[in-house]
């Protein structure tokens, strides 16, 4: 099954979705795995048009690879095999859309983005701040992924959004808008977005806890608070507007969700994800 009439051959230009089903460090609750699978099955209730952003999958190449075989257990093999998948489809001249999987697969795309694009600006859409040096003595583990990436680039090529769990020393006076303003809304996204870079190449990482646990229950660390879909919205039409290269869409975990809605929502978010990738600039 592919996602939302995506054809499976590569074309050229465009873009191309791969699944990294892959959950090996989940700490709480796991089953990520699952995730690229129930994307796809949810995606065939969606239209391919977008009233939000005024276009349509069907005036573009959009492939969908299926899932990368991983090995169980092996982040960091993970993350090199992810890392030569992203590379091909760059080869390409496609732009990589990843499916998680649990967020370490992020680091692949990290990887074999920044070989293109050194000057590579991230958007972290996330509940966590995922900054821990290492989590249960991984190195590299869903709590571990922005570390690691800091560990590469400086840290001011890192934008947060939605953040509102971590330690004190991550949380307070790291600079980062926290939380989410009590107002929530628009001013909140623009104020954030505000720091992309405007024709720089940026990276967005959707971790799905980042929405309200109400509208996303199944993910693998539910937190209260989160942002809603028309907050999302706000920020992806933002992002049609910027030069968007690859992205990515972890964490979904469908079995918590007995309604499925979850996975019908990260299947809405890939679909907005798509068209940003599809007819960003760049
Ligand atoms: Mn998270
Ligand atoms: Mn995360």
């Amino acid at each position: 099954m592919r996602f939302l009439g995506a054809l499976s051959e590569h074309g050229k230009g465009g873009a191309a979705l791969i699944g990294a089903p892959f959950d090996g460090t989940a700490s709480y609750r796991a089953g990520a795995r699952f995730g690229p699978a129930a994307i796809r099955e949810a995606s065939s209730s969606l239209e391919t048009y977008s009233p939000f952003l005024d276009a349509s999958l069907d005036d573009y190449d959009y492939i969908d690879l299926g899932d990368l075989e991983l090995p169980p257990g092996s982040a960091g093999r993970t993350i090199d095999f992810v890392a030569d998948s992203i590379r091909d489809i760059l080869k390409r001249g496609m732009k990589p859309l990843l499916i998680g999987g649990e967020h370490t697969v992020s680091l692949g795309a990290a990887k074999a983005l920044l070989e293109v694009h050194p000057n590579l600006t991230f958007l972290q859409l996330d509940a966590h701040t995922d900054l821990r040096d290492e989590y249960l003595e991984e190195r590299f583990s869903h709590a571990t992924v922005i570390r690691r990436l800091m560990d590469t680039i400086p840290a001011d090529r890192i934008i947060r959004f939605g953040i509102r769990s971590g330690t004190r020393e991550e949380l307070v006076g790291s600079g980062l808008e926290l939380p989410l303003g009590l107002e929530g809304g628009q001013r909140d996204v623009e104020r954030v977005m505000r720091q992309l870079p405007a024709k720089g190449p940026i990276y967005v990482t959707i971790d799905l806890d980042v929405f309200d646990p109400s509208l996303v229950p199944g993910v693998g660390n539910p937190e209260p608070f989160g942002i809603t879909y028309r907050e999302f919205i706000q920020i992806a039409r933002i992002l049609s507007r910027l030069n968007v290269v690859g992205a990515d869409v972890v964490e979904l975990a469908p079995h918590y969700d007995s309604s499925g809605v979850s996975s019908v929502v990260a299947a809405s978010v890939v679909r907005e994800l798509f068209l940003v990738l599809l007819t960003s600039r760049s």
